[in-house]
């Protein structure tokens, strides 16, 4: 057992900062190009709101970047998530797996179709959903009917997979494709943390028939507030874009709908400040991996202590970047919590897991989810903006 170093933790957290004593957030955007050039030209031209050329240019920017064959921007990742679900025909009564190691965003979207969260442990080596395990759970409680799955315990089918990349760090998506195609399950990649990151040389979002990704204040670019729906499919990316409009038959004037749409598409002034984000995203990119080599530098040696590096298949945004505790000192994490925070270096511990949480506490779950609760109770995430990795 190697005792956990915390003055050496600090002095490696400090090392990263500009200035010795200065105040550090764990992630905060950066507004360095065109952002006001885009957003003025919103406000003299009047086009601030549901139409525009910027919302067009982001989303072909997004596609471009992405290499998917369609973007559809919406209001957040939340949005995006739900109405991926819609898109590969998740209804009321469904069960829909997600690991319980994520941001509630994935739960609640799931929620919002009417259907049931079904938590999965995850992967040491990705943080994120292991298919192996998936595999073997399904081999215990499904079985497939038709071009359906079904639990065999609930009764319930099994509509949908929706594995999340982890403070940027891909699953193993070939491994999952194979689960998911075996089961007549659909992919649905929950890409919100992701934008960046590739897995075996593609870019996330292109697995999964559908996929979600957002660009919140915290994420590695960001419109305010925004999300994305990407697709290589050009039905779904058309009905993406349909279902998110209100379900508006296009016409000169008339308001004809012919389904129950949602007012989730994205406002033309925050898609301005996307397109201008996005010109520098593969020099935040840089940046951030450049401040992980660095931390994964200045971690080595420290006692009780480990920086968390992209798997081999992957290279990895480095959203936000991970420490993980030896397993003794996982005690101790709340110490270390509250030492750093103490000292103006913001830190954050893993999200509570699903699973424990009030609402979603009586959902259907994998036996055992030992290695979320193990990643949980032993991960902290450091201070991780691009700004702090630029020209290392
Ligand atoms: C940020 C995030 C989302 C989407 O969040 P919004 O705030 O609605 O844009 C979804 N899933 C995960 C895992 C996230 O981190």
């Amino acid at each position: 057992m190697s005792k956990l170093d915390q003055p050496a933790i600090i002095a490696a957290l400090k090392s990263v900062l500009p200035a010795p004593d200065a105040r550090v957030a764990l992630h905060e955007p950066e507004f360095g190009g065109n952002e006001w050039t885009y957003v003025k030209e919103c406000i003299d031209t009047g086009w601030v709101s549901s139409v525009g050329k910027f919302v067009d240019r982001f989303e072909q920017d997004l596609a471009a970047y992405t290499g998917t064959r369609h973007a559809i921007a919406v209001v957040n990742g939340t949005a995006a998530l739900h109405v991926c679900l819609l898109l590969v025909g998740v209804e009321a009564g469904d069960e829909v797996l997600m690991p319980t190691l994520t941001f509630i965003a994935t739960a609640n979207a799931i929620s919002y179709c009417g259907a049931v969260p079904h938590f999965v442990d995850s992967d040491i080596a990705t943080l994120g959903l292991d298919p192996h395990k998936l595999e073997r759970h399904l081999e215990n409680i499904a079985e497939v009917r038709g071009d359906a799955c079904y639990n065999k315990q609930t009764g319930r089918r099994i509509k949908a997979v929706v594995p999340m990349h982890t403070f940027g760090h891909p699953v193993d998506l070939d491994a999952l494709v194979a689960v998911c195609e075996r089961y007549r399950i659909a992919l649905i990649e929950d890409a919100a943390e992701s934008l960046g990151s590739s897995y075996k040389g593609r870019h996330t979002g292109n697995l999964g028939r559908v996929s979600a990704l957002s660009f919140n204040g915290n994420k590695v670019v960001t419109t305010g507030g925004g999300g994305a729906i990407l697709t290589n499919d050009p039905e779904l990316g058309k009905l993406a874009k349909h279902l998110t409009t209100t379900a508006k038959v296009p016409h000169k004037w008339s308001f004809a709908h012919d389904r129950i749409g949602f007012n989730y598409r994205l406002p033309n002034i925050n898609a301005a400040l996307g397109c201008a984000q996005l010109e520098q995203l593969p020099g935040f990119i840089e940046a951030k991996r450049a401040l992980a080599k660095t931390y994964a530098q200045v971690f080595e040696g420290i006692g009780g202590v480990r920086f968390f590096s992209e798997p081999s298949f992957a290279r990895s945004n480095y959203w936000l970047n991970v420490l993980l505790l030896d397993r003794d000192n996982a005690a101790q994490r709340d110490e270390l919590l509250e030492l750093s925070n103490g000292l103006g270096i913001m830190t954050r511990p893993a999200w509570t897991l699903m699973h424990r949480l009030p609402m979603f506490s009586v959902c259907p779950r994998m036996p055992s989810l030992e290695t979320a609760e193990d990643i949980e109770a032993r991960l902290i995430n450091i201070p991780s903006s691009a700004a702090l990795g630029a020209g290392r």
